[in-house]
């Protein structure tokens, strides 16, 4: 299965990212984060992801 990223808001997909159908596709991530609690993550609030999920890192 392989994964891509959104170029709009970096979710990883297999498909379409089901915010931005829309959106390229980016095959070519370094590396990922799983975003459980966005409330929590400072991680998540520095990328501004704003909802739980799993994303890529440096496209
Ligand atoms: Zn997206």
């Amino acid at each position: 299965m392989v994964m891509r990223a959104c170029s709009i808001c970096k979710r990883l997909t297999v498909k379409t990212c089901p915010y931005h159908p829309e959106a390229r596709l980016v095959d070519n991530w370094k590396g990922e984060i799983i975003v459980l609690d966005c409330e929590k993550s400072e991680l998540a609030k520095k990328l501004g992801i704003e909802k739980p999920g799993t994303y890529a890192l440096r496209l």
